[in-house]
């Protein structure tokens, strides 16, 4: 049997190609997978923040700090540490909230507003969607957008405290905001922040 020349050939070249790329396919599939460079990680960053959470004025000296770092992951993942803590530290301080005006308010509303023991009122959950409407469907400390079951209505003086159901007493913040703020809370810190996960999806090393 006469093996014929031009088969042998393209069958050397196809063995010479897979050959370097079973050797590097480690590489070649970093390569293909890889989602960009720093430059990308730190403009995807910044668009986050900027965009998601207008109130807070983020510090990103940490972004030229961290440039003597030699693993790439390590630095991104430091960075990103660091902005979660200035999300953390950004000071707020719980305020008496605006009034709905009277036109909008339902017969029952005034009377309801007085604590009843161990008991939310039974228009507990229009006095919710009432608050985040007039928050603008945003958390009224980090600025953030937050879907109406995502959001956490919570008191600014606690109703063992004396504080009653008012909406001058109601705040609309979001799933971070409110582990902050939530006055049971011994230390800031928080696990598991929504603002965490998405800061860690924009790591550019896999
Ligand atoms: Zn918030």
């Amino acid at each position: 049997m006469v093996l014929d020349i031009d088969f042998i050939i393209s069958g050397s070249i196809i063995i010479a190609i897979l050959i370097p790329l079973y050797i590097y396919r480690k590489k070649v599939y970093n390569f293909f997978t890889r989602k960009g460079d720093f430059k990308t990680f730190e403009e995807n960053v910044k668009n986050f923040l900027e965009t998601h959470y207008p109130k807070i004025k983020f510090d990103y000296s940490i972004i030229n700090k961290s440039n003597t770092k030699k693993d790439e992951k390590l630095r991104q993942i430091l960075i990103i540490e660091d902005l979660v803590s200035q999300f953390i530290n950004y000071e707020y301080e719980l305020h008496t909230q605006k009034s709905i005006h009277n036109d909008l308010l339902w017969s029952t509303y005034k009377q309801n507003c007085k604590p009843i023991k161990g008991k939310l009122p039974n228009d507990w959950a229009k006095r919710k969607e009432f608050t985040y409407r007039r928050d603008n469907g945003k958390c009224k400390r980090c600025g953030v957008n937050i879907t109406s079951s995502d959001a956490n209505v919570i008191f600014i003086k606690p109703i063992e405290n004396g504080g009653g159901y008012n909406f001058e007493n109601l705040i609309t913040l979001c799933v971070d905001c409110n582990k902050i703020l939530n006055p049971n809370r011994e230390n800031k810190n928080i696990k598991n922040s929504w603002i965490e996960d998405e800061l860690l999806k924009k790591v550019t090393v896999n």
